[in-house]
């Protein structure tokens, strides 16, 4: 019946939209996302996804509804029955051992090369890049045709760039003239990511996401393994100053409110590490907040689509953790009992010192402020991690303001001179 069938193993981030979109824009082809995660295959089945992007739910449920995508935990038989095999499974930066803080995990990887190999009964496309599979095939007949298709969506708008990618890099066996690194054509290759340039160039309380730092870790990783230190430490210092923008950005905090928060209300608005996703992986609110519950802060937290739950697991693990399955989450009773989640951004606003804005959302900028500053302790601080909100209204309305990158509010000048 169907002209092809694709599993892909991974129902993440990436291997969910983009398997969505084919199945969506090839109503031939039978799309199967396969996971071990049973409770996210269940998600992607239900009316509710396990993860937010904008476009997304429309995508799937048309794609579902047709019937040439499915999502299953069974991931053996659509593995051996699949033409085409993408792998999408998590690479987390290791914890232990040889590289650990820098190599990326390769375990789950490794684990689902040697099943593909281990299941297989006829020759498939496998997209990406593994020399486990021949190795490990017991029936030399069997081929494996091994592509590489670097995923360059961004999330939040990984719908859209799914639609119209800046480019797509597809790579397979060595060549000979493959083998001459050209650094002009990686120069084009790197330039055309419209990424680079203004849209990315903005201030912030620090970069996330589950990619940005597992990559340049691992760049430093292998920098090292081939004698280029000075590269290392060039690469490895992006990461020091991300996490330095964090705790600067909380002594900020501290600093301006007369060098104690202890027992204060503080309101972080937002806590996915960037817009229109839910996604809270290495996001920088995680480190603000444990610095500000570090001074003893009191935390209302609310961000549109991440959890109560969410929020505390992440404040409960610790770093490198959040990719292993089996962590155990630890928060202290004290931390616990200092952390309220609200699913509405004016109640967690209500009675506290400071507002904290650590994640772009459109909406936070369309909030009634007047009504807020009104329920507020005074003086009443904002310090907007994203530059977000519109900072001449707000010190209109009496708000001290602490915006990054932005001449000093005179009051908060004041405190530091
Ligand atoms: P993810 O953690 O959201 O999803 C990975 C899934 O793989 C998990 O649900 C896990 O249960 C599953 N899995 C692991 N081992 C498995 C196995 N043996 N069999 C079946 N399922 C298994 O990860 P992600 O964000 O989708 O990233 C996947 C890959 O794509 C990573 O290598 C990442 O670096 C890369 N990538 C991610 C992004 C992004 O924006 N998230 C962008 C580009 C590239």
């Amino acid at each position: 019946m169907w002209a092809l069938k694709i599993a892909c193993i991974g129902a993440g981030y990436v291997g969910g939209p983009t398997m969505a979109m084919i199945a969506y824009k090839c109503p031939d082809i039978e799309v199967t996302v396969v996971d071990i995660n049973e409770a996210r295959i269940s998600a992607w089945k239900s009316d509710i996804l396990p993860i937010y992007e904008p476009g997304l739910d429309h995508i799937v449920k048309a794609a579902r509804d047709r019937g040439n995508l499915q999502f299953s935990s069974d991931v053996t038989k659509h593995v051996a029955a699949a033409d085409i095999i993408f792998v999408s499974v998590n690479t987390p930066t290791k914890v232990q051992g040889v590289g650990a803080g820098k190599a990326a995990d390769l375990t789950y990887w490794e684990k689902a090369a040697r099943m593909i190999a281990t299941v297989s009964t006829t020759s498939k496309i496998v997209v990406e890049k593994s020399t486990v599979l021949r190795r490990n095939c017991r029936d030399p007949s069997i081929h494996f045709e091994i592509l590489s298709n670097p995923e360059f969506l961004a999330e939040g708008t990984a719908i859209a760039d799914l639609e119209s990618p800046d480019r797509v890099l597809i790579g397979g066996k060595e060549t000979v003239s493959g083998r001459r690194a050209d650094v002009q054509q990686v120069g084009h290759a790197i330039g055309t990511d419209s990424r680079i340039g203004h849209k990315f160039l903005n201030a912030s309380v620090g970069f996330g996401g589950s990619c940005f730092q597992k990559d340049i870790l691992n760049l430093v990783y292998i920098c090292e393994t081939v004698g280029l230190q000075q590269v290392a430490d060039y690469w490895h210092s992006v990461v020091h100053i991300n996490n330095y923008q964090k705790q600067r950005f909380v002594g900020r905090i501290i600093e301006a409110m007369f060098n104690t928060i202890s027992g204060k209300i503080v309101t972080v608005l937002g806590f996915a590490f960037k817009k229109d996703t839910g996604d809270t992986r290495e996001t920088p609110a995680i480190d603000v907040c444990k610095g500000l519950l570090n001074d003893n802060a009191q935390l209302h937290i609310h961000d549109p689509k991440v959890s109560e739950a969410q929020i505390r697991q992440d404040l409960a693990t610790s770093p490198f953790q959040w990719d292993h399955p089996g962590t155990v989450a630890n928060c202290k009773a004290a931390e616990r009992d200092s952390i309220r989640v609200f699913d509405n951004a004016v109640d967690a606003c209500k009675d506290s010192h400071a507002i904290v804005v650590l994640t772009e959302w459109k909406e936070f900028a369309k909030y009634d402020y007047t009504a807020i500053w009104d329920t507020m302790v005074k003086p009443a601080f904002i310090f907007d991690g994203r530059n977000v909100l519109d900072h001449d209204h707000l010190r209109s309305l009496g708000f001290i303001v602490y915006a990054l990158g932005k001449p000093l509010d005179p009051f908060i000048q004041r405190i530091y001179s």
